[in-house]
């Protein structure tokens, strides 16, 4: 199996352990389908973060390195994968309405920036940060 197979295969069960009807409900019929669009975009995607373009085995060696820092939280750890995202947050969670996202532009973003704003103004000099922490050694 290769490096983004096996990463894959746990992706899909995390994000499929995340599904509630609740808050997904309105774009996602079931967790099946809400796990098919994570794998459709992550591959998309490439696995990367919509907004700095940096791979999320890149992050993962980072942090591996204690050169970028997770964020606890009761259902495990921020930082070392892609999230679930909304473009614009009053849209909910649609399948054209959401993107993945590194931790780091995720939380920064917030809900307060639009997301292209965001990915044209932050997400490039987020990625140049990433490539220097990258280079440091
Ligand atoms: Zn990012």
């Amino acid at each position: 199996m290769t490096e983004k197979e096996d990463f894959l295969k746990n992706e899909k069960v995390r994000i499929g352990k995340l599904y509630s009807t609740k808050k997904h409900g309105k774009g996602f019929s079931n967790k099946d389908e809400f796990v098919k669009w994570f794998e459709n975009t992550i591959k998309a995607q490439d696995f990367k973060c919509y907004y700095c373009d940096t791979s999320i085995f890149d992050i993962c060696s980072l942090i591996n390195q204690d050169e970028l820092k997770t964020r606890k939280i009761g259902y495990g750890t921020r930082g070392p994968n892609l999230e679930v995202d909304r473009k614009i947050n009053s849209n909910g969670y649609t399948k054209e309405n959401c993107v993945l996202s590194c931790y780091y532009c995720n939380n920064d973003k917030s809900y307060i920036l639009d997301s292209e704003v965001y990915k044209k103004y932050f997400g490039k000099n987020r990625k140049k940060y990433f490539e220097y922490l990258k280079n440091k050694k």
